[in-house]
């Protein structure tokens, strides 16, 4: 049974974690598993645990793995202290995370899957497909080893980076318990945002979890056609059926959900384009009197050199915002950070795939 894939320990709950102990050290005591289940929550791997007896930890190492991920690349933004990391996993593959510095404390930003296979026009994780799911491990891993490397606390979570959470949710859902433990990080859920391009039924899963993190949806487009252009998951779950799924997550959770608008000049950003979007986010979301909080973050489109899109100019955008704005909907555009350090997620890791892949070639 050579290629068994050992469990990866950061990912275990404490109950899945005491059954492993016991399976190699049948009366272990639980503080035992206390005490690993602590530290492998704080970042600190088996190998470095003192307080734990040798033969336990050679024998636990006989039976699973740490994927807590390395450093490979270290970029710190000269204009706002923004920190991007490439991850190198276990296996050789590379992920992004980054760190962005605000006065209400550190976000940071991970990824959930090596690539992904959403195909959304626009973005840069998707271009070479999905390689594998992260595990739950991987993704605390992101946060435990950026959290050390910075010697700062990071307070706040966004799941925006590579990959689609909601196509690897046992993972992700998973990590979120964890997350949220008191043995362990225990970031509040509701310091928590997941982004998701619109994986219809997992959203219907999620909301019944009743967690009270931020959903933020990938919207882009406010019809089906423009949509389904830019984004072919529209064409599995057309725009009524996401906002269906919208209304369902706030009425189960009260938890106001944020859109996402990635600006593409000459393509969704006119003020007929606007237009449209309130309507249909007013239509769709604030009928029968509901209160529904809505936010849209207005992204300008990063260049991909790939998708041949250009941002759109300042006027449009904020006349976009404001054509939104006069339609009762609460419109930011998000601030640009790192722009020195090409901060935007999925550059980074296609870059280096880049370069490691003519360095094959020459040899
Ligand atoms: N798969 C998830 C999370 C990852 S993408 C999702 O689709 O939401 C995170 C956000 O960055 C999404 O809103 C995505 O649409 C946006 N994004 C991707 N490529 C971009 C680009 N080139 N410019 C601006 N935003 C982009």
């Amino acid at each position: 049974m050579e290629n068994v894939i050992k469990p990866d320990l950061l990912s275990l709950t404490k109950d899945e974690l005491a059954e492993l102990v016991r399976s190699v050290s049948e009366n272990e005591p639980q503080y035992r598993v206390d005490q690993i289940y602590k530290q492998l929550q704080g970042g600190i791997e088996l190998s470095q645990m003192t307080n734990i007896p040798k033969a336990l930890k050679t024998r636990l190492e006989e039976v699973s793995q740490s994927r807590l991920p390395k450093i490979h690349t270290r970029l710190v933004s000269a204009i706002d202290g923004t920190v991007k990391y490439l991850f190198e996993l276990c296996d050789g593959n590379c992920i992004e995370s980054v760190v962005m510095k605000y006065k209400h404390g550190n976000t940071i930003c991970i990824s959930t899957q090596v690539g992904c296979r959403m195909g959304c026009k626009f973005c840069a994780s998707t271009i070479g497909g999905r390689v594998r799911d992260l595990t739950s491990g991987e993704m605390l891993g992101q946060i435990l080893v950026a959290q050390k490397d910075m010697g700062e606390r990071i307070s706040n979570v966004v799941m925006m980076g590579i990959g689609e959470p909601l196509d690897n949710y046992d993972n992700t859902v998973r990590f979120l318990h964890a997350l949220n433990s008191p043995d362990g990080l225990n970031i509040g859920y509701r310091h928590v945002s997941l982004s998701t391009c619109g994986i219809v039924p997992k959203i219907y899963e999620l909301a019944s979890l009743n967690l009270p993190i931020t959903l933020s949806i990938s919207l882009h487009a406010p019809t089906d056609e423009a949509r389904s252009e830019i984004m072919p998951i529209n064409k599995k779950y057309p725009i009524a059926e996401l906002m269906e799924a919208c209304r369902e997550y706030y009425s189960e959770n009260g938890r106001r959900i944020s859109f996402e608008y990635t600006l593409i000049s000459g393509k969704n950003d006119s003020p007929e384009n606007a237009l449209s979007l309130a309507s249909l986010l007013n239509s769709s979301l604030r009928r029968k009197g509901s209160g529904m909080p809505i936010h849209v973050n207005l992204i300008p489109v990063n260049d991909v050199t790939e998708s041949g899109f250009r941002r759109s100019g300042k006027a449009s955008i904020e006349r976009f915002a404001a054509v939104l704005e006069a339609k009762g909907i609460r419109a930011t555009v998000r601030r640009r950070l790192g722009p020195d350090i090409n901060a935007s997620c999925g550059q980074l890791r296609r870059k280096n795939a880049e370069t490691s892949d003519k360095g094959k070639n020459e040899e």
